[in-house]
């Protein structure tokens, strides 16, 4: 059998060799503590993180000192929302469309006394800067808004959204944990005062983020999460992920590099997989933005076919049926919910992301699986309802 095509670069993205090389030495010879200033396996450990701090901070156009590095998104969106100090009453305004580390928090925040507005998107997932305009209050001390959607890669008018933020009181998160990489990200252009990233989602390793946390003007204060030792400015308490950070700090560079080239490469097989599966199938409905969205995201809606049915059959395709988070459960995700791709009528929802190590061979090769396993099932279909 041949080896199995990953299309699957929303849940994760694999190692690039050029990170695995560069993490290499910190899991080997340079496995030093950072905080062991007084010896040269802990200088060189911290020399190594301050490398990648600045490495982190010009993929997002931020200062190395606004980094501060966490295992990953999901932590980094929990500190960014309860890690902000109270205040009177305050009121979180949030997308219907965040990942669940987002939600969740605000869910918490919620039942802790903030109020919160949950925004709308239209059928392509995009938030309406007007929208956001109405729903802002003097009380309003938090917008947090994704860069890029994880189910159907729709990008938001982060400019826009962050000019309006500016000319409030509150403070502009983003979780750019899909965005890295993939779009270019500017905390200034975008009026961004914290900003949450991980590593895996960028060809970097597992269990190593960020949260850019501004400092100038204005200095965003936070609360950790937990006690500890006080390292990452006492906002992350606990020994360094030395080897991850060098890896996250690489998985920058190279993004940093290679998105011009290799944005239009993935947009072309993007396009070769959906006109391979169009020219074949017919009830095939392409859901997210025409143009605002991720290069190489493809999310489809396949009438008449039960997608784990389809998963089930399809082993020499790594994809995912809506979010890997909830696929397994029947109801349709809170994304495919909010843009109102639900519909009545049965439909398999395909999450497809093409990634940096797809070739058009393995494009051409999914496809066909994709488009004789469908076959496949509506015949089947077809024939128990003749019979
Ligand atoms: N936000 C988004 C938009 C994501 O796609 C993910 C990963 N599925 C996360 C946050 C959580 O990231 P991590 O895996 O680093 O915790």
């Amino acid at each position: 059998m041949e080896a199995p095509i990953y299309l699957d670069h929303h849940a994760t993205t694999p190692l690039d060799p050029r990170v695995l090389e560069g993490m290499l030495p910190y899991l080997r010879e340079h496995f030093g503590n950072t905080a062991s200033r007084n010896h040269v396996f802990g200088r060189t450990a911290a020399a190594a993180v301050e490398e990648a701090r600045e490495r982190v901070a010009r993929a997002i156009g931020a200062r190395p000192a606004d980094i501060v590095f966490t295992a990953g998104a999901t932590e980094a969106n929990a500190l960014a929302l309860r890690g902000l100090a109270g205040g009177e009453a305050p009121h979180l305004v949030t997308t219907a469309i965040e990942h669940r580390s987002v939600l969740d928090n605000a869910r918490r925040l919620e039942r802790e006394g903030w109020a919160l507005t949950v925004l709308p998107v239209d059928g392509h997932g995009c938030v309406d800067p007007e929208r956001l305009q109405a729903a802002l209050r003097p009380q309003t001390r938090l917008v947090s808004v994704m860069a890029a959607n994880n189910e159907i890669g729709t990008l938001q008018p982060l400019a826009a959204l962050g000019a309006i933020v500016r000319g409030s009181q509150a403070l502009f998160h983003v979780d750019a944990t899909q965005a890295l990489g993939r779009v270019p990200l500017d905390v200034e252009v975008a009026g961004i005062d914290l900003l949450s990233l991980s590593a895996h989602k960028a060809y970097g390793p597992k269990g190593v983020g960020a949260l850019y946390r501004r400092r100038r003007p204005r200095r965003v204060a936070l609360t950790p999460l937990y006690e500890g030792g006080g390292q990452e400015d006492g906002l992350r308490p606990g020994t360094l992920n030395v080897a991850g950070i060098v890896g996250m700090g690489q998985a920058c560079e190279l993004a940093v590099h290679e998105m011009a080239s290799e944005a239009p490469r993935l947009r072309a097989l993007r396009q070769r997989l959906l006109a391979r599966l169009e020219a074949a199938l017919d009830g095939l409905r392409v859901n997210g933005h025409p143009e605002q969205r991720l290069a190489g995201s493809l999310h489809l809606s396949v009438d008449g076919i039960d997608a784990d049915a389809l998963l089930r059959g399809l082993d020499e395709v790594a994809l995912s049926a809506g979010a890997a988070c909830s696929s397994g459960l029947v109801k349709p995700s809170h994304v495919l919910q909010a843009i109102g791709a639900t519909g009545t009528a049965p439909a398999a929802t395909l999450r497809l992301c093409v990634g940096r190590f797809n070739t058009e061979a393995e494009i051409d090769r999914a496809a066909a699986r994709i488009v004789q396993r469908v076959q496949d099932l509506r015949a089947h279909a077809r024939s128990d309802r003749g019979g």
